[in-house]
C-alpha cells in the first residue's frame, strides 16, 4: 500500500524548502499540484528532476481528482500533494482528498514546512498561546462586518490573510467594529527580501497605509480582546442572547 503525502513548499524563500520535500519531488510516482507550471517552476529553483507523473489538484477538480489520487495510492504509489505556496489546506487546496484517504482508510502524512500563518504569529510579539486562523475575510462589507463583529470578544490572538487589493477596506471596517485601540501586526512579503512587519494599534497601521501602501502578500495578526472588551460585549447582548447562552 502507498502513502498521500502533503508537503509544505517555500513562501517566497526557496531555500525554506525542506530535504523532505525535495526528496519528494525526485522519488514520488505522483505529484498532485495545484498549479503545475509553478511546481516545475520550483523544481527547477531546487534544481530536481521530477520524475513522477505529474497531475493538477486544484479547488476546482479536486473533489473528483481525490479518488483518483487514492486509487493510485491504494496500489502502492506515493502521492505527493503540494499547492502553489506554505501548507496544503490551509486556505489551498488539499483538504477534499485528506477527507476522501480517511474515509477509504489509505494512509497520509504530511513533510511540515513554510506556513505564513504561523510565522506571522511567531513574529507578531502578540500572545501566541492561544490564538484563532480566521483565514480571508468576507469580501463583501456588510458580510465582512457582520463576521468581525462575531469576533468583537474573541479573547485569542486572531490571524487573518488579505490580498492588497482589500486591505484598505479591510482595515477600515477592523478599526470601525473592533476599535482604534488594539494592538496588530501587518507583516507583509514573509521570508522575502522585503520582508516587513508594521506593529501597533489598529488605528496607527490604518493611518500609515495612505502614506506608505503595503504590497506583496500580507497576514493580519490582531490582539484578542481584553477582559474589559469581553465585559462590554456580554453588557451590549440582549435578553434573549445572554438567556440562549445561559441554556447553552
Ligand atoms: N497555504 C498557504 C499557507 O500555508 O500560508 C496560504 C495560501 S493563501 C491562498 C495565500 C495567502 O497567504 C496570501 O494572500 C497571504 O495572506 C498569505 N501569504 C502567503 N505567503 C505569504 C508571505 N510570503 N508573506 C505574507 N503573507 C503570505
Amino acid at each position: 500500500r502507498g502513502t498521500v503525502v502533503l508537503a509544505a513548499t517555500p513562501i517566497g524563500n526557496t531555500a525554506d524548502a525542506s530535504a523532505r520535500l525535495v526528496a519528494l519531488l525526485e522519488r514520488a510516482d505522483v505529484v498532485a499540484a495545484e498549479d503545475t507550471r509553478r511546481l516545475y517552476a520550483l523544481a527547477n529553483r531546487l534544481g530536481v528532476h521530477v520524475s513522477g507523473r505529474v497531475v493538477a489538484n486544484h479547488d476546482h477538480n479536486e473533489r473528483g481528482m481525490a479518488d483518483r489520487l487514492l486509487d493510485e495510492a491504494e496500489t502502492g504509489a506515493t502521492v505527493l500533494l503540494v499547492s502553489d505556496a506554505g501548507m496544503p489546506t490551509i486556505n489551498d487546496p488539499g483538504l477534499a482528498v485528506v477527507r476522501r484517504a480517511i474515509e477509504r482508510g489509505v494512509p497520509v502524512t504530511c513533510a511540515p514546512g513554510p506556513s505564513a500563518v504561523l510565522d506571522a504569529l511567531a513574529l507578531s510579539g502578540l500572545p501566541t498561546d492561544r490564538f484563532c486562523y480566521e483565514g480571508f475575510l468576507p469580501r463583501k462589507h456588510g458580510e465582512r462586518v457582520a463576521h468581525l463583529r462575531q469576533l468583537k470578544a474573541e479573547p485569542r490572538t486572531i490571524v487573518f490573510y488579505e490580498t492588497v487589493h482589500r486591505i484598505d477596506e479591510a482595515m477600515a471596517d477592523l478599526e470601525a467594529v473592533l476599535g482604534p485601540d488594539r494592538p496588530m501586526a501587518l507583516c507583509r512579503e514573509l521570508t522575502k527580501d522585503y520582508e516587513q512587519i508594521r506593529r501597533g494599534t489598529i488605528g496607527e497601521i490604518r493611518a500609515g497605509l495612505s502614506a506608505d501602501p503595503p504590497r506583496g502578500e500580507m497576514v493580519l495578526v490582531i490582539g484578542g480582546a481584553s477582559e474589559e472588551e469581553q465585559a462590554a460585549s456580554m453588557q451590549s447582548l440582549g435578553v434573549e442572547e445572554l438567556a440562549d447562552l445561559a441554556i447553552a
